[in-house]
C-alpha cells in the first residue's frame, strides 16, 4: 500500500504491518487493525474502482479522539 495509514483509533496501534486492506464475506473491502480487529467503512469494490484508496481515506478520516 503506497499511503500510510493513521494508528488504530482504538487501541492506538502504529505498525503498519497489523493495519491492512482487508475484504468480508460480501466482497466488501476496508481497512482493518488486525492488532485488535478494528475495522473502517466498508467500501464496494463493485462499484467503487478505486476502493483500496477509498478504504484508506475512509480509515485516515476521523476527528481525534480526545482523552
Ligand atoms: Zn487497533
Amino acid at each position: 500500500m503506497s499511503e500510510a495509514l493513521k494508528p488504530c483509533p482504538f487501541c492506538g496501534n502504529k505498525k503498519q504491518a497489523f493495519l491492512k486492506l482487508d475484504k468480508d464475506v460480501y466482497g466488501n473491502f476496508f481497512i482493518r487493525c488486525f492488532w485488535c480487529g478494528a475495522g473502517g467503512r466498508l467500501v464496494s469494490k463493485a462499484i467503487n474502482a478505486a476502493y483500496k484508496k477509498t478504504a484508506i481515506a475512509a480509515w485516515n478520516m476521523r476527528k481525534e479522539a480526545a482523552e
